[in-house]
């Protein structure tokens, strides 16, 4: 199949998120299986500036109608591997920016434009390149109007230009909503912006684009796949995902192991396997170390995240004595909210012998903080999927996780099953939180319960190989 993926990150080029790793790994597997696979990313800066990018080619100029203006790009091709190609939108107006959506705090006023842009230069870079796809897949809502845009095209042309498209929502609370002026710039007839269309709630909303005018929506847990469709959950788009239920699908996410692999990761002081631990220990007290923190033979805990609600932290916050009172220590990498960062910093200000926090997007440390663990804070309020509780796992940190969308996926609760559970899992209320942090310290203290629950965690097959056969075969059956 000729597969074309349209995203707004792509590891190791630009992440903020999971959407990036996801990206990356489903997107070389399906290369991996013999198909050609292209990929549409914007030209922020980080990719400009990469190494990488001195190898591209200038491949095409767009001139892309956006209301009244015509506006100008470049497209660059960058061969990735023998069939992979990575496609950059350049226009350095709207991607040369210091940040990828927005300052701390504050979205860029223009982002509108930047993302209809871009869903534009996907399209258009298709017809240029004559790609005839089987597959559009886009992900998240700053590609959301592709599939749209890519029906009108061919209605105009008379060309196919892909035969299926996809959409995959990522987080279903991010969704790209503009005030109603904003429409103009996707210069589509009117009746689209309507409540069959874009409109939503006198805003337009790029992401319900997405779900009407995509083939087949996908999401990245079944679990999520069927919270989306109810109120607590739908972020108020559940009405809108129970049209298209019949076409709503999720995949559980896979990691990939080879840039997560205890026994060759560099950025560790020592290689460990599921077979030999022993390095472990060494991984521990050197992320002890660099964090100054004093050693303990009590648990260490470790988080990595953006900081904000969805990521539990007011339910953290709310437990900090735990750790203080249980000479635990709890390891924290992330930004974010202000007002979390505040509240943490008081807290690291008040108990440095307990509780660190790193505030800096660090990839290598965050492998550490998998490695030096012994178990992995994870109380989402919501959880699309989840990478870091699957990072844990192979990594021996043993997950104490909400249960909610893809958590519930891909943890299996000791309570649940003693022989092979490899995690704690509980309500995301204050209550539930205190109850698995008590557990967890009644786990570590059983050296052989713990063990064998580190054990079922890294034995346990995460690879994206069996989540990217899932989506070939639907891009299969459904062309
Ligand atoms: P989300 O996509 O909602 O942010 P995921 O768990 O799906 O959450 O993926 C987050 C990814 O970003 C993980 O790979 C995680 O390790 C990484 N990450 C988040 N914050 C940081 C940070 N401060 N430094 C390094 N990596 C981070």
């Amino acid at each position: 199949m000729k597969i074309v993926h349209a995203a707004s990150e792509l590891f190791p080029f630009v992440k903020t998120g999971g959407l990036a790793d996801v990206c990356a790994a489903l997107s070389k597997s399906l290369a991996e299986f013999g198909h050609d696979v292209s990929f549409i990313l914007p030209g922020y800066r980080q990719i400009l500036e990469s190494a990488a990018f001195k190898k591209a080619k200038l491949k095409l100029v767009l001139q892309l109608e956006m209301d009244q203006d015509f506006l100008r790009g470049e497209v660059y091709s960058l061969p990735l591997s023998k069939r992979q190609t990575l496609y950059i939108i350049r226009r350095d107006e709207f991607f040369d920016r210091s940040f990828l959506y927005g300052q701390p705090g504050r979205d860029y006023d223009d982002n509108d434009r930047r993302y209809i842009y871009f869903c534009k230069a996907i399209v258009e870079t298709m017809h240029l390149l004559d790609i005839k796809a089987d597959i559009l897949h886009c992900h998240d809502w700053q590609t959301a109007l592709a599939p749209l845009f890519l029906r009108i095209e061919e209605q105009d042309s008379t060309t196919s230009l892909a035969l299926k498209t996809f959409f995959s929502i990522h987080n279903l609370a991010f969704q790209g909503l503009f005030p109603s002026r904003s429409f103009r710039f996707t210069n589509l007839p009117e009746e689209f912006n309507a409540v069959d269309g874009l409109e939503f709630y006198e805003q337009i909303s790029m992401i319900k684009g997405g779900i009407f005018f995509a083939d087949k929506i996908m999401t990245v847990s079944p679990n999520y796949a069927r919270e989306i469709l109810t109120p607590d959950f739908g972020c108020g788009l559940d009405g809108v995902l129970a049209v298209r239920e019949e076409d709503l699908i999720g995949v559980a996410n896979g990691i990939d192991t080879d840039v997560w692999d205890p026994s060759s990761d560099d950025a560790l002081p020592a290689y460990y396997s599921v077979d030999k631990l022993d390095g472990k220990s060494a991984c521990r007290s050197l992320l002890l170390d660099e964090v100054k923190l004093p050693p303990t033979d009590k648990p260490v805990y470790g988080m990595i995240c953006r900081l904000t609600e969805q990521k539990g932290l007011d339910l953290v916050l709310r437990s900090m004595n735990f750790f203080v009172k249980n000479n635990c220590r709890l390891i924290i990498l992330g930004m974010g909210d202000q007002n979390y960062e505040r509240a943490l910093k008081r807290w690291v200000k008040a108990h440095p012998q307990h509780i660190a926090v790193a505030m800096k997007l660090d990839e290598s440390m965050s492998h550490l903080v998998e490695a030096g663990s012994d178990f992995y804070l994870m109380p989402s309020i919501f959880e699309p999927c989840g990478l870091n509780q699957m990072y844990s796992q192979r990594y021996g940190a043993v997950p104490i996780v909400s249960n909610v969308g893809g958590l519930k996926d891909t943890v299996l609760s000791i309570s649940d099953d003693p022989e092979k559970g490899a995690g704690i899992s509980f309500e995301p209320t204050d209550e539930g939180l205190k109850v698995a942090l008590e557990e967890s310290l009644k786990l570590f203290k059983n050296k052989q319960a713990y063990s064998k629950a580190q054990q079922n965690g890294m034995a346990r097959d995460f690879s994206w190989k069996k989540a990217a056969r899932q989506y070939e075969e639907l891009y299969l059956t459904s062309i």
